[in-house]
């Protein structure tokens, strides 16, 4: 049982209206347990806990605040949804919608590489909940494979908003963490807007097919330089839909990189969503 709009109360919530069962996960400033609310009808959700000291420590408050006042407001099958919050003396709770099968990154890791099929499923829904993300003026600023978490069903749901802001930016890009889904205006330090999730997009693809990012070297100088001049190899067995997709969505130039409503009804995408179709339908 999910929580829909229309049940979505305006009471104040408190730890002890839930049952807590397994820990889900272990992420930087907290855990995340699977849980259910004592009252009928009973909900399964994902409760993260957020310890307020050492949110203050790690001085991410601000990123924080951001990460839970955008992700409330958004609605989206493929973005992960924030349910509502609450606190305590010491902790910060988010009641966030219960991603069944974990995180991408772990399937991609276990499979080595995803099948043509695999991924062009999961880049149609990264395009549609981008698409949708930017209609709303946000921009994620941080898909990787990390940052997402699949559905019971095999739905892919876009996770932390930690890094989200909304459009247009000139914010600097804190260069931190991997970098290889930055695009050349990040990593030259130049004005940046939502064509960075083009950029990330493409760098997804091109990971998803072959089970590393495209750009990836040993030291991050190296991986600036690669970034910047765009240079890149397929493997052999990357078809030649896939690769006319993340060459038009690894463009230097954001605004030539392939609009979303293109990448929604690209050969590829297309290739794989009429046979996932008819093979439902048999
Ligand atoms: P985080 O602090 O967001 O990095 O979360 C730590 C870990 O908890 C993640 O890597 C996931 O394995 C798990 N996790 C986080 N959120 C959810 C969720 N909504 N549903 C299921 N598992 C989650």
């Amino acid at each position: 049982m999910y929580i829909t709009n229309a049940q979505r109360p305006l009471k104040e919530w408190h730890l002890t209206d839930f049952e807590i069962g397994r820990p889900l996960g272990k992420g930087k400033f907290g855990r995340v347990y699977m849980v259910r609310t004592k009252a009928e009808p009973r909900f399964t959700l994902a409760l993260k806990t957020l310890y307020k000291d050492e949110i203050i420590q790690g001085k991410v408050e601000k990123q924080i605040r951001r990460e839970i006042e955008i992700q409330q407001n958004l609605r989206h099958p493929h973005v992960l949804r924030l349910y509502g919050y609450f606190h305590d003396a010491n902790r910060i709770f988010l009641m966030l919608e219960f991603a069944g099968k974990g995180e991408l990154y772990k399937h991609l890791s276990k499979a080595g590489r995803f099948t043509e099929r695999r991924s062009a499923r999961y880049i149609y829904q990264m395009a549609d909940a981008l698409s949708y993300l930017h209609s709303k003026h946000v921009i994620h600023r941080d898909i990787k494979p990390e940052n997402l978490l699949l559905g019971l069903n095999g739905d892919l749901k876009i996770a932390d908003f930690g890094w989200s802001v909304h459009a247009p930016s000139n914010r600097r890009a804190t260069l931190c963490g991997t970098m290889d889904y930055l695009p050349p205006e990040m990593v030259e330090q130049k004005q940046h807007n939502e064509k960075v999730d083009h950029w990330a997009l493409g760098v997804l693809t091109f990971e998803f097919l072959c089970g590393t990012p495209p750009f990836e070297e040993k030291s991050s100088n190296a991986t600036y330089r690669r970034i910047a001049e765009v240079k890149y190899t397929f493997p052999s067995h990357v078809s030649s839909e896939a690769r006319d997709l993340i060459s038009k969505l690894l463009q230097y130039e954001p605004d030539k990189r392939l609009p979303l409503s293109e990448v929604l009804v690209h050969p590829w995408i297309e290739k794989y969503r009429q046979r996932a179709s008819q093979g439902a339908a048999k």
